[in-house]
């Protein structure tokens, strides 16, 4: 039966809440989830999104997992990361002069196929995808629709996929995105959140330097997320994903979840902070995390027309014509690498 009824803010529909059957459930077994703490855990319906009520699909999902999931790794300690990592993009304009110093950024969904399959042979043709050359600087940054996520992770069963990222020389890679919404079932965040650490296993193991991403939403969660880490001393450099969050409410969740790993964790984080381009957010992130990287999509904007103004500390459209995209996209690097490099930093806790 209908534990109680839920009216939406609007009166219009009547959402039907149930108890879901968590005594039933691997993750209260776990001890990993102590309850519905969301609306979404306690709705049958959560269409293609995995429900509280998919007890076999779960079981069946993390027997799944644990057959593959491999032994804690050595994790290398990345350090001396820019203040700014600029993100290329497919179709970036020929003659685009990169400066071969810098570190730039590809993301996921740029090196896979809708598939899962990955496009390139080599870290050759990849870094010549994207107007690079065979020795340049390059992280690969796992920005992806989940979809294409669920496809490459289904493959990585059975293909040698995170090998092939390995042979691609990236400076480092980040573990898997698979979204966390507010708005979702707790065995749907509790699912997503395990993968996305399971990637950084499977990326350590097969000898890629890597970031885990944490997309933890509810305070239990994070407190894991903390634990894993703290069991991981070497793992110094965390991410998230601030593009997920639009409005100022929004990041300001955002940030407080980052600044609960800051504090709960004892050895110091270097966060990188995917997908970040407003100059007020970006001061902000500098301020209260200290040691960031903010990587940003500056070369999609670029072929779009638009350019880091570094006078107004933001991007600007610039028309057709007035000025060769090949040229505008270097500029627009030199300017927004310029400005985060600037940025007042926090106090940083020394990384020994
Ligand atoms: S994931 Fe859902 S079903 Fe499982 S214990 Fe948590 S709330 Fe209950």
């Amino acid at each position: 039966m209908p534990s109680e009824a839920f009216v939406e803010a609007s009166g219009q529909s009547i959402l039907r809440l149930f108890p879901p059957p968590c005594i039933r459930c691997p993750w209260s077994g776990r001890g990993r989830c102590s309850g519905p703490q969301t609306v979404d855990s306690q709705l049958r319906d959560q269409g293609k999104r995995l429900s509280c009520f998919d007890i076999q699909k779960t079981a069946d999902l993390l027997e799944n997992l644990d057959r593959h999931r491999p032994p804690p790794q050595q994790y290398p300690v990345l350090l001396g990361l820019p203040a700014a990592i600029p993100m290329l993009c497919e179709g970036m304009p020929e003659m685009t002069c990169l400066d071969p110093q810098i570190l730039y950024g590809i993301s996921l969904d740029d090196l896979i196929y809708k598939n899962g399959r990955i496009k390139y042979a080599s870290g050759r043709a990849l870094r010549a995808a994207f107007q690079l050359p065979p020795d340049g600087r390059v992280c690969l940054v796992a920005s992806v629709k989940d979809t294409r996520l669920e496809e490459f992770w289904a493959r990585s069963y059975t293909d040698r996929v995170w090998g092939q990222i390995q042979e691609f020389g990236f400076e480092f890679v980040t573990g898997a995105t698979f979204s966390v919404f507010e708005m979702h079932s707790r065995n749907g965040q509790i699912v997503n959140e395990d993968r996305n650490l399971v990637s950084v296993d499977f990326l350590a193991q097969a000898g890629v330097p890597v970031v885990p991403v944490f997309c933890e939403i509810v305070e239990e969660d994070l407190e894991n997320a903390a634990q894993w880490l703290e069991e991981r001393p070497t793992i110094r450099v965390v991410a998230g994903l601030a593009q997920s969050w639009k409005t100022s409410q929004e990041f300001a969740r955002f940030l407080s979840r980052m600044k609960f790993l800051k504090n709960q964790v004892p050895h110091p984080l270097h966060f990188l902070i995917i997908g970040c381009t407003s100059p007020w957010r970006i001061l902000k992130l500098f301020r209260e995390l200290g040691a960031v990287t903010v990587t940003a999509n500056i070369a999609l904007r670029g072929v779009k027309g638009e350019w880091w103004d570094p006078d107004r500390r933001e991007f600007v459209a610039v028309p057709e014509g007035a000025w060769g995209r090949e040229d505008m996209i270097p500029s627009s690097i030199g300017g927004f690498t310029a400005f985060c490099g600037a940025a007042p930093r926090g106090s940083v806790p020394m990384v020994q």
